[in-house]
């Protein structure tokens, strides 16, 4: 987020404050002060104007008085008294002028005519000739350098008078001075006059004189005040001879500047009364534009700090109301904006965190409404495994919640568009898609925006506004964003949910792989773990399904496998978890067991519901299975063990032949371990041939004679002795080891028959054991045909002893090579006939020619009224089938005597022989003798 601007608002009053003042004071400032020094300089030169006309009016006044005072002197009457008592007008005016005024006698001695002679008495070395110069102008000297005057001057009667002047008289008091100035009267720079005021100034005004005198204005400072003086010739020189004088005229600043005195003081009193009074306007105009900036900063600020719900309230008509209505406008849109985005992000937020379709359109279209402000919003979702299904997520006044729709037409959908796929409108469709009527119930404008994703239509976002004909741009726009959203987020969770099966389930039959069933069944634990409940693990493996892939090829052993999937899972509950685990092992997981009977009633079920047969390519067939049960906490406490022992059992029921369940049971795993190592054992003996065949005699039940001989396989190992072939014939089916001992037991036996034919010994025929596995999985006609050919024998001597289990799958495919065999000329023998479970009724459509009476039955002879009865009519069966039937495992008379009673035709058990070794049973035969043949004392 972006910060607030950190606005201080003293600050920028202060700021604006100052600018302002100084823009304006300052200004105002320099001009007064340049007023000022403008009104100073014109009063300096004013000053130096009126004392230079002071100065020209007492240099006039001067020489007019001394003029007069010449005039007076010079029209004196000769060697006339003036002191008497009767004096002229202008006696008595030359009295006033004058000190003594002296002249000298015809002798040469001065006489004073008026004035006290002592007076003169210091004048009278002067002499005329001094004063009177050729050019009879009168003259002024100094006297005695003291700054007194005398006029020499030469009446009409050329009597010489001197005069020594009266400088009250020739300068005039200060009150006679018409102009009311000071001023100082110069020769040279001896001071002949000064008015009192300046004469403290003289020292200041000599040292302004460099010798050359005083002229033009003069200016100086004493004791901080300022004198302004101005300097004139006095041009004695023009009526007189002597030296030149100068009047200096003066006056101070105070007398210069009193006009100013006032505006001295009152000037900056004006300045800093107008800057108060423009402080206070600045201060008051700026408080009136921060009031509202101060709200406009405000608004912006906690606008800044995402309130987008702020609003500034200014009413005024001036630019902050402008400023403020901008504003508002401005956090409308952003607030609706800022919502968008916040709804777009927690939309975001759920499309991470869930893949629940429902949820996350139920949720969207709970708030689109809002996002787009439209009055109807509605999500509609395409089934992803049926296009013509899907879900409507509806959100508006007339509907809301979920919608499912089935269009009976592909079309209904949307149509083949050719207007653009990005926006659709009901006028620009001409009908409303039947899955968004209802949506809006008058005929107002609906729009569409379809859904696609790599060509498919994922989809559909149907938005309408009551009223409003066509959606706004920036609606539109903002719905498309959702849609590419919903876009995104449907493909997404589609390939996640494909990802996810694939994953987690079986392609073939759909139902759970083993990753998900390991899943589940830890979760059944856990959950029983809690309840102390049990969980059953069934595991089942299809008999014999690898002859149906092999016989109708591999796309039906899928068909089949899948309708054996359909079936089990109809066979369970809801709550069970069914999975395919490889080619044809199923198992199924069957948590809150109540009682352990409950799996058994499973397995039952699972088997019955393979007994019904099914129909592929034409051919009716059934499947047995073989099925290992195996119960949580008894057999293994993690799904892990579980399903290895379920396994185990599974395969003792499988070796146990026919459709069978069995339960885990400790000792399997042993056994397992022991088939294990016996197993290895074997595939070595294999190599290294050390397995042999011994021959046990069938004989007549007539003479007792022998009739055949049935081969037996034997092993010896150096580390396990003798292994009976019980253990090893189903370990090596196991391991599929029994082709390799098969063909070797077929080659050995036929081998070992037509050298007895050779040697003309009385034996017709030589059978042979063969394993089921060998008739199923390998290509024992084949076998066959290529071993009676190698030993060039009529097949008619090579009797096959086939056990009853194989029977048990009661496939075609058995009766047809049992078919093919017999078309060989090789007689078939059911062995073990009795202990499994085929169905008498069709004993008699299989190729078999003779029945083989299982020990079992045989042992129990004479002893059990049962086994007589089953015995008997096994025989009668057999006759009745027109099969030869033979009785195996006689050990008693008692047995042998039943047995032929009962038309047994052949017979064979330890009374008769015991398996012998091929050199012996060729000594037996060689005998030619009944058996049997007495052992030699
Ligand atoms: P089977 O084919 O039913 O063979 C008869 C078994 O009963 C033989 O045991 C034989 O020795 C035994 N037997 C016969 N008469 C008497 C008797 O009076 N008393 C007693 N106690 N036993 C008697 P064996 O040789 O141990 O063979 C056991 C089974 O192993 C055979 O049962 C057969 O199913 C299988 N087998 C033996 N050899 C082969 C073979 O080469 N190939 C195949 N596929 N299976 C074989
Ligand atoms: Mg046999
Ligand atoms: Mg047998």
């Amino acid at each position: 987020m972006i910060p607030p601007p950190k606005f201080n608002k003293s600050k920028v009053l202060t700021r604006v404050q100052v600018l302002f003042s100084l823009a304006v004071i300052l200004p105002i400032t320099v001009a007064a002060f340049f007023s000022y020094f403008q009104i100073k300089n014109s009063l300096s030169e004013q000053a130096h104007q009126r004392l230079h006309l002071a100065s020209k009016y007492h240099a006039n006044i001067l020489i007019e008085h001394l003029i007069t005072t010449e005039s007076l002197l010079t029209s004196l009457e000769p060697f006339s008294e003036i002191d008497r008592d009767h004096l002229t007008s202008r006696q008595k005016d030359l009295k006033s002028r004058t000190v003594v005024i002296a002249t000298t006698n015809s002798l040469g001695a001065p006489q004073t005519i008026f004035g006290r002679e002592k007076t003169l008495g210091n004048i009278d070395h002067l002499t005329a000739d001094t004063y009177v110069t050729s050019n009879k102008k009168s003259t002024i000297t100094q006297f005695a350098n003291n700054g007194d005057l005398l006029l020499t001057v030469e009446t009409a009667h050329n009597q010489k008078l001197t005069a020594l002047l009266s400088k009250a008289n020739l300068f005039g008091e200060t009150e006679d001075h018409l102009l009311n100035n000071d001023f100082c009267v110069f020769e040279a720079s001896v001071p002949l006059f000064c008015t009192p005021s300046l004469k403290g100034e003289l020292a200041n005004l000599q040292s302004l004189d460099d010798g050359s005198g005083y002229s033009g204005k003069l200016s100086w400072r004493s004791d901080d005040l300022q004198y302004f003086a101005t300097a004139r010739d006095l041009f004695i020189r023009s009526n007189f001879n002597g030296s030149s004088w100068t009047v200096v005229s003066a006056e101070d600043a105070e007398t210069v500047f009193a006009p100013i005195r006032v505006f001295r003081w009152l000037f900056p009193a004006v300045v800093a009364l107008s800057v108060l009074c423009l402080l206070l306007f600045v201060f008051s105009q700026t408080r009136r534009q921060l009031t509202p900036l101060s709200i406009l900063t405000k608004g912006a600020a906690t606008l800044g700090q995402g309130k987008f719900e702020t609003r500034i309230a200014l009413d005024t008509e001036d630019e902050f109301g402008e400023l403020a209505v901008t504003f508002n406008g401005m956090a409308d849109r952003l607030e609706a904006q800022f919502k968008f985005l916040i709804a777009m992000s927690e939309i975001d937020a759920l499309l991470l965190s869930s893949t629940d379709i429902a949820e996350i359109m139920g949720l969207i279209a709970k708030r689109m409404p809002e996002l787009v402000s439209t009055d109807v919003a509605a999500i509609f979702v395409t089934d992803p495994d049926d296009s013509r299904r899907g879900k409507m997520y509806c959100s508006g006044p007339n509907e809301t919640g979920v919608r499912v729709f089935l269009s009976r037409n592909l079309e209904d959908l949307l149509p083949n568009t050719d207007l653009g796929r990005e926006h659709y409108s009901v006028d620009k469709l001409d009908y409303i898609p039947e899955f968004a009527t209802g949506l809006v119930k008058r005929e107002e404008e609906l729009n569409l925006l379809p859904l696609y994703f790599e060509e498919r239509l994922l989809g559909c976002l149907c938005l309408a506004n009551h009223g409003a004909p066509t959606l706004p741009s920036s609606i539109l726009d903002q719905a498309s964003s959702v849609a590419d959203r919903l876009t995104v987020a449907l493909s997404a969770i589609q390939r996640q949910r494909r990802l996810y099966e694939q994953a987690h389930y079986d392609s073939l039959t759909g139902l759970a792989n083993r990753n998900l069933f390991l899943d589940r069944l830890e979760q059944y634990i856990v959950q029983a773990s809690r309840k102390s409940a049990k969980v059953a693990l069934v595991y089942l493996d299809l008999n014999q399904f690898k002859q149906i892939n092999d016989t109708l090829g591999h796309s039906q052993g899928d068909e089949v496998l899948r309708q054996a999937a359909q079936r089990f899972r109809g066979a369970i509950r809801e709550s069970d978890t069914i999975a395919r685990l490889s080619g044809d092992e199923f198992a199924f997981a069957l948590p809150d067991l109540p009682k352990v009977n409950g799996a058994v009633k499973v397995a039952e079920t699972l088997i019955n519901e393979l007994k019904t047969s099914f129909q592929v390519m034409g051919q009716n067939f059934t499947l047995g299975a073989s099925i290992g049960i195996a119960i949580y906490p008894d057999d293994g406490i993690s799904a892990e063990q579980l399903l290895g022992n379920a396994d185990v059992a599974m395969y003792r029921a499988k070796a146990e032949q026919g459709s069978r369940y069995r339960f885990f049971e400790e000792s399997m795993n042993q056994e397992l371990m022991e088939r294990s190592s016996i197993g290895q054992r074997l595939h070595e003996s294999v190599e290294n041939n050390q397995l042999h065949l011994v021959y046990q005699p069938k004989v007549k039940a007539a003479c007792a004679t022998i009739h055949s001989a049935e081969a037996l396989l034997r092993w010896h190992d150096d580390e396990l002795g003798w292994v009976s072939p019980e253990k090893f014939i189903s370990i090596a089916e196991d391991t599929g080891i029994i082709d390799k001992i098969g063909e070797f037991v077929l080659d050995s036996a036929c081998n070992q028959f037509a050298q007895w034919q050779a040697q003309g010994l009385p034996i017709s025929q030589i059978a042979v054991n063969v394993s089921p596995r060998q008739i199923l999985y390998t290509d024992i006609v084949k076998t066959v045909a290529d071993t009676l050919d190698r030993y060039d024998l009529p097949g008619e001597y090579l009797e096959l002893e086939i056990t009853e289990s194989l029977l048990i799958s009661d496939c075609e495919l058995t009766h047809s090579i049992l078919k093919e065999l017999q078309q060989l000329g090789v007689r078939l023998a059911l062995d073990d006939f009795g202990t499994g479970y085929s169905s008498l009724s069709y004993l008699h459509q299989l190729p078999f020619d003779t029945l083989k009476i299982d020990k079992s039955f045989v042992d129990n002879l004479g002893t059990s009224a049962d086994a007589d009865a089953i015995v008997e009519s096994i025989i009668a069966l057999a006759k009745s089938l027109d099969k030869t039937i033979v009785a195996e495992g006689i050990e008693h008379e008692e047995q042998n005597q039943f047995l032929v009673s009962r038309g047994c035709q052949l017979l064979q058990g330890y009374l008769y022989s015991k398996p012998l070794a091929a050199e012996k049973m060729t000594s037996v035969l060689k005998e030619r003798r009944p058996l049997p043949i007495p052992e030699p004392a």
